[in-house]
C-alpha cells in the first residue's frame, strides 16, 4: 500500500512537473541553504521552500527573508531585456544594440575625459567570481582606477581594524560553533534577531550553557533581550565606553601578561593612556553608569572564556575603524582569543560581505586581499591576468568620493553591477543630483531600483536561482550555490554581461570564461599567498563540504580557527592600539535636538530591491518608520501612526511615527530599506573615516515636526 502510494505521488509529481532546486538565500551573511521546490499545479506554480538540516551554519534554520525569497525572483516587474531610455521611458532593445551604445559612449568618454572618467561600482552581494571579474574588468577592460562597492559601507572599518590589529580581516576569527562553549559574549552595535536570525540559535544555546550576554546598543531590540546586562549607550560613544571596561580589566587584573608579553605589541602605551582616563569622563560621555561599565567589565575579564562581536552600529561612523580596533584590544589584553570559545567576530551584513572584499572590487585592492599598491602583489596579479603589471591602473576612491567625483565632473560615465547607491549612500539628495550629471549611467540589475532610473541603459541580470558561483559567509567559510533556475527573456549572468562588453571593447582574450567555475579557478591561482588564500579551493571540493579560508592547497582542510599559534603580522604578532578621545559625531543643537541612527528591519534587506517586491515580506512591512521615545513625542507634537516630517541639515523624509520607551529619548531609529521620500539617507552623515572611508550613517543630528 505505502509502495503504491509512493508511486502515485512520484507519477503525480512528474505530472504535476515538479522541479527541485538546491539552492541558498541571496540575502545575509549566513547564506542558509535550502530546496526550492516548484511545482506546476494545473495553470498555476506552487512553490515550497525546505531548509537544508545539513547546513553547517544555518543547521537547518531558515527566516522570513529566506523564506520568501524566491518570491522576488518570480516578480513580473522584472527587467527580462535590455532598456534603453529614450525621452524619458525605458524601451526594449536587443543586446547587439545594447553593447554598440556602450562601446560607442565609452569609447567617446575615454577620448573626452581619460580612461578615469570611467568608473565601476559593485556590491557584496555578487558571487566572488563576479567580485572578482569586476576588478579585472575595471582594471583590464576598462583601464581606469576607479571602482569601489557598497561594501565600502559594510566592512570597511572592521576590515581595516582587523588587518591592522592582526594582519590579516576574516569577520569572525572562529567558526560559529564555538559561540555555545563560551561564557562571555559581547555584541555590539548588532540587531542580530532581526539582520542575521539563524545566528542566534548559536547564541540562545551559549546562554543556556550559562554564558553572560552582554548588548551595546542604544535603542532595546529582540537582539538586547536576550542580554544579561543592556548597556544604553547614547549613539557613537562605544569607543569610550571600551576605554572605561579596559581600564576596569587593568585595574583590576584582568589583563594577561604572558600573553601580551608574547604575542602582542604596544600594551605599555595602552596602560599609560588609562591610567590617565577617569571613569566619570567616561559616563558622562557615554550615559552609561560606573557600575554598568565594571560590571561589563569584570564579566568578561573573569569568564575563561568569551567572544566579542561588532557590526555595523559601532563601525558606521566617523571612527568606526578606531571603535573596532578598541574592542579588538579588549580580545588581546585579555588574551582571549585565537582559541576555542575565545575570538572577535565582526558579523557581516551582505550576503557575500566577506568574499566581496577579498578579491579586487575594492578601490586599493588586487586579488588575494593584496594591495594595489605593492609592487609584489602587482606583478602577480599581472602575470595571472597576462598584462603588463606597469598597465595596471593605481589606487582609485571610494564609494562616496566617487560621488563627489562624478558631481565634480571628473567621473563622466557609470557602469552599477548590483547595487543601488541612489538609496544606500549617505546624503542621497546629493548623490542623485550628482548621479544625473552624468554623461552615461549603465546599471545592471534584475529591476528598475531607484538608481536604475536615473540610468540611460540598464541591462537585466539573473537572479540566486539561476545564477552559480561561490560566496563567502560570515564564518570565512566557502560556499558553493547551484543555479538550477532557467533565465527568463534575455536575462544574463552578470559575468556573462561583463565578458560581452569586454569583447565589444577588444579585450576579449582576458575574459575567455565559460562558466563560474572558469573565473573561480582562476580567482584561485590569483589569490594564491596571498592573504585570503583559495587556491586548494575547488568546486569538486565544494559540492562535497564548505570550506574555511586561508586554504593554501588541495590537501588543505581549510583553516576553521584563526590564530591559535601566531598572529597575520610579519612577526606574528597582533598590535593593540591606544583610542583617544575623537570627534566622533554631528552635535545636535537647538536646531537639530535628536539623534538619528539607522538600520535594518527583519523583513527586508539593504535597499529593498528584492524584498519589497516580495510579496510576503512588503505585506509584513510595508513602509518605513521613525522609532521615538514617548516623553521626546511629547515634547516634539508628535502622534503614534501619524506622519511625521524629519529633517537634517542635508534633506527630509516624511515617515510614520511609532512611539516607542525602547529608544533613548535623545535618539531616533529609521530603517533604510526604502527610497525617494522615505529615504533616510537624504538625512545621513557623509563624514567619513579618514582611515577606511566608512562615513557616519549611524549618527547625525535632526528634528523632528509633525507632517
Ligand atoms: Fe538565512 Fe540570512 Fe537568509 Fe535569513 S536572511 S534565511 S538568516 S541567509
Amino acid at each position: 500500500m505505502n509502495d503504491l502510494l509512493k508511486h502515485f505521488r512520484e507519477k503525480q509529481k512528474q505530472l504535476n512537473n515538479e522541479k527541485i532546486m538546491n539552492t541558498q538565500c541571496p540575502y545575509c551573511s549566513m547564506q542558509c541553504s535550502m530546496q526550492l521546490i516548484e511545482e506546476r499545479i494545473i495553470e498555476r506554480m506552487k512553490y515550497k521552500v525546505v531548509p537544508n538540516k545539513m547546513d553547517p551554519t544555518s543547521q537547518g534554520k531558515l527566516c522570513i527573508k529566506g523564506l520568501n525569497a524566491h518570491q522576488h525572483v518570480i516578480n513580473d516587474k522584472r527587467i527580462t531585456s535590455p532598456m534603453l531610455k529614450i525621452d524619458g521611458e525605458f524601451v526594449k532593445i536587443t543586446w547587439d544594440m545594447a553593447l554598440e551604445i556602450i562601446k560607442e559612449k565609452f569609447k567617446s568618454i575615454q577620448e573626452e575625459d581619460g580612461f578615469d572618467a570611467l568608473s565601476v561600482y559593485g556590491g557584496g552581494s555578487l558571487t566572488n567570481e563576479e567580485a572578482y571579474m569586476l576588478g579585472k574588468f575595471a582594471r583590464v577592460a576598462l583601464k581606469t582606477r576607479h571602482i569601489d562597492y557598497n561594501g565600502r559601507y559594510c566592512m570597511s572599518s572592521a576590515a581595516t581594524a582587523a588587518n591592522d590589529a592582526f594582519g590579516i580581516d576574516r569577520g569572525m576569527t572562529n567558526p560559529l560553533s564555538d559561540i555555545p562553549m563560551t561564557k562571555c559574549i559581547i555584541l555590539a552595535g548588532t540587531n542580530i534577531a532581526e539582520c542575521q536570525p539563524t545566528i542566534m540559535p548559536y547564541f540562545l544555546k551559549a546562554k543556556k550553557n550559562g554564558a553572560f550576554i552582554i548588548a551595546i546598543d542604544p535603542r532595546e531590540t529582540a537582539t538586547t533581550k536576550i542580554a544579561d546586562i543592556h548597556l544604553q549607550l547614547k549613539p557613537g560613544t562605544d569607543w569610550s565606553l571600551v576605554n572605561g571596561m579596559l581600564k576596569v580589566l587593568v585595574e583590576e587584573g584582568y589583563d594577561n601578561e604572558d600573553f601580551i608579553e608574547n604575542r602582542t605589541h604596544g600594551y605599555n602605551d595602552l596602560q599609560q593612556f588609562l591610567r590617565n582616563i577617569q571613569l566619570t569622563d567616561i559616563v558622562e560621555q557615554t550615559g552609561i553608569p560606573e557600575q554598568q561599565i565594571r560590571l561589563a567589565a569584570k564579566m568578561y575579564g573573569k569568564a575563561n572564556s568569551a567572544m566579542v562581536f561588532t557590526a555595523r552600529g559601532v563601525e558606521q561612523h566617523v571612527n568606526g575603524n578606531e571603535t573596532v580596533r578598541n574592542f579588538i584590544n579588549l580580545c588581546l589584553i585579555t588574551g582571549k582569543i585565537g582559541r576555542e570559545g575565545c575570538g572577535y567576530g565582526a558579523i557581516t551584513g551582505q550576503g557575500n560581505g566577506q568574499g566581496g572584499r577579498e578579491h579586487g572590487q575594492k578601490a586599493d585592492q588586487l586579488p588575494g586581499y593584496r594591495s594595489i599598491d605593492n609592487m609584489e602583489h602587482r606583478k602577480h596579479i599581472a602575470s595571472v591576468w597576462g598584462v603588463n603589471e606597469f598597465d595596471l591602473p593605481s589606487k582609485g576612491v571610494s564609494a562616496y568620493e566617487m560621488i563627489e567625483k562624478i558631481d565634480r565632473k571628473e567621473i563622466t560615465g557609470l557602469l552599477v553591477v548590483g547595487s543601488n547607491p541612489a538609496v544606500s549612500n549617505p546624503n542621497a539628495i546629493f548623490v542623485e543630483k550628482s548621479l544625473k550629471k552624468l554623461k552615461f549611467l549603465v546599471v545592471v540589475d534584475m529591476f528598475i531600483s531607484e538608481t536604475a532610473q536615473l540610468a540611460d541603459l540598464l541591462l537585466p541580470s539573473s537572479s540566486y536561482l539561476e545564477n552559480a558561483g561561490t560566496m563567502t559567509n560570515l564564518e570565512g567559510r566557502i560556499t558553493l550555490r547551484n543555479g538550477e533556475r532557467k533565465k527568463p527573456g534575455e536575462v544574463k549572468h552578470d559575468w556573462e554581461i561583463l565578458r560581452e562588453i569586454a569583447t565589444i571593447l577588444g579585450e576579449g582574450e582576458y575574459f575567455k570564461y565559460d562558466s563560474s567555475e572558469d573565473i573561480f579557478n582562476e580567482l584561485r591561482v590569483a589569490s594564491q599567498g596571498g592573504r585570503a588564500d583559495y587556491a586548494g579551493v575547488t568546486y569538486e571540493r565544494l559540492n562535497k563540504e564548505k570550506l574555511f579560508w586561508p586554504c593554501p592547497n588541495s590537501d588543505h582542510p581549510g583553516t576553521e580557527r584563526l590564530f591559535s599559534d601566531q598572529f597575520a603580522h610579519p612577526d606574528g604578532r597582533a598590535v593593540i592600539k591606544v583610542i583617544a578621545n575623537t570627534p566622533n559625531r554631528e552635535a545636535i543643537s537647538e536646531d537639530y535636538p535628536l539623534y538619528l541612527t539607522t538600520g535594518r528591519v527583519l523583513a527586508h534587506y539593504l535597499s529593498g530591491t528584492q524584498t519589497r517586491r516580495s510579496s510576503t515580506l512588503n505585506s509584513r512591512y510595508p513602509e518605513s518608520r521613525i522609532e521615538i521615545h514617548p516623553l521626546a513625542a511629547k515634547k516634539f507634537g508628535v502622534k503614534d501612526k501619524s506622519f511625521v516630517k524629519l529633517e537634517s541639515k542635508r534633506g527630509s523624509v516624511v515617515v510614520r511615527c511609532k512611539i516607542t520607551p525602547k529608544i533613548r529619548r535623545d535618539t531616533v531609529f529609521v530603517p533604510f530599506h526604502w527610497g525617494d521620500i522615505q529615504n533616510i539617507n537624504r538625512l545621513t552623515d557623509p563624514s567619513f573615516d579618514p582611515s577606511c572611508k566608512m562615513p557616519s550613517f549611524k549618527l547625525c543630528a535632526v528634528k523632528i515636526s509633525p507632517f
